[in-house]
């Protein structure tokens, strides 16, 4: 493959409180890629414990080239793997978790993928086996269904952010203006040949995952919006529905007056009625709110997250004039 940059690969790596996995990430890479220029872009996000003071020993050491994009806050592990690609110098880009939870000997079959099918633009990986409830997997499931039925992307299951594409696709990605990123939707959305591998995740051995719950059902409800506008369209149908029957019964309450002198008793019909409809138009006025609020969001501009501090190492072969930067 024809390579214009010195450094082939741009590891991406967002971190939330890995104090104790960001060494071992550089420690495995270094080991993957012996050979390989390859460069490791830390994004603290906001780290808590002691993850950016590890992050800068590594920088200091030197071992491989690093760049650390260190946010003011915690602005989430979309906003990290927006950041890392914007910074990224490589020809491939690879986003994979810094808790060594996704090994990168995965990572390298990837690349090793790339460069042997020039026409592949992009590779995931999906997880073949889930160590997950079954609830959990029920609701996972059930949310590929809804989204594949209503958005015009397909979403593969079980295939995550872990993956690794060319600058082309990286293009495609940040040429997209949208404050409420969803990456599972934007990389379906920019399209490219995809190629999906499976892999094993391993179990983390140091911090916590920062996922619950009610955090995935926020996920997928972010999903949602952000790639349909059915819960939307959906107000209309059941308008109509609801309109079609209260016409049918509202001929027969007629019928049944006119023709027949029956009064109709409908206290409880009607106290029913009005809870029910004050309710859907309250549910509907919900979902509404929440387009709209994604559009107050969206047109007052907000950068998706702000840098503290970025460092940046050189790149392996130096080209001429190239500076040794440290932008603050
Ligand atoms: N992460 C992040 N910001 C967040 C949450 C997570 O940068 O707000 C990082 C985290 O440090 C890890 C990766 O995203 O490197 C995946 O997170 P986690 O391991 O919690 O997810 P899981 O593997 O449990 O799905
Ligand atoms: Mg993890």
């Amino acid at each position: 493959m024809e390579i214009s940059s010195p450094i082939l690969l741009s590891l991406i790596a967002p971190c939330m409180n890995e104090a104790e996995n960001v060494a071992a990430f550089q420690a495995e890479a270094l080991r993957e890629f012996s050979g390989v220029p390859f460069e490791i872009i830390f994004v603290d996000d906001g780290s808590q414990d002691d993850t950016l003071a590890q992050l800068h020993r590594l920088y200091e050491e030197k071992a491989c080239p690093i760049q650390i994009v260190s946010f003011s806050r915690n602005f989430g592990k979309e906003a990290a793997m927006l950041a890392g690609m914007r910074v990224a110098r490589g020809e491939l880009l690879s986003i994979v978790d810094a808790d060594l939870q996704q090994p990168l000997s995965v990572v390298k079959e990837m690349v090793r993928l790339l460069q042997k099918d020039s026409l592949c633009d992009c590779v995931a990986a999906y997880q073949e086996r889930r160590d997950e409830g079954a609830l959990q997997r029920g609701l996972k499931s059930t949310f590929y269904r809804v989204i594949n039925r209503f958005s015009e992307v397909d979403f593969v299951a079980n295939a995550s952010d872990f993956r690794t594409f060319r600058r082309p696709v990286a293009e495609a990605l940040l040429s997209m203006a949208e404050t409420h990123r969803f990456s599972k939707g934007l990389f379906s959305w920019v399209g490219f040949p995809t190629q999906y591998i499976p892999y094993t995740a391993r179990t983390r051995e140091h911090g916590q995952t920062k996922w619950s719950l009610p955090k995935l059902f926020r996920y997928a409800w972010e999903g949602i919006l952000s790639f349909s506008t059915i819960p939307i369209k959906m107000a209309i149908y059941l308008g109509l529905v609801c309109a079609a029957f209260s016409m049918g019964y509202l001929l027969v309450v007629l019928v049944q007056k006119l023709a027949f002198s029956i009064d109709v008793p409908g206290y409880a019909t009607i106290v029913c009625l009005v809870l029910f409809l004050g309710g859907l138009q309250l549910f509907f006025l919900g979902i509404l709110g929440e387009y709209i609020g994604r559009i107050y969001i969206q047109v007052k501009r907000r950068p998706p997250y702000i840098v503290r501090e970025h460092l940046t190492s050189p790149e392996p072969l130096e080209k001429e004039g190239s500076p040794d930067a440290v932008e603050k």
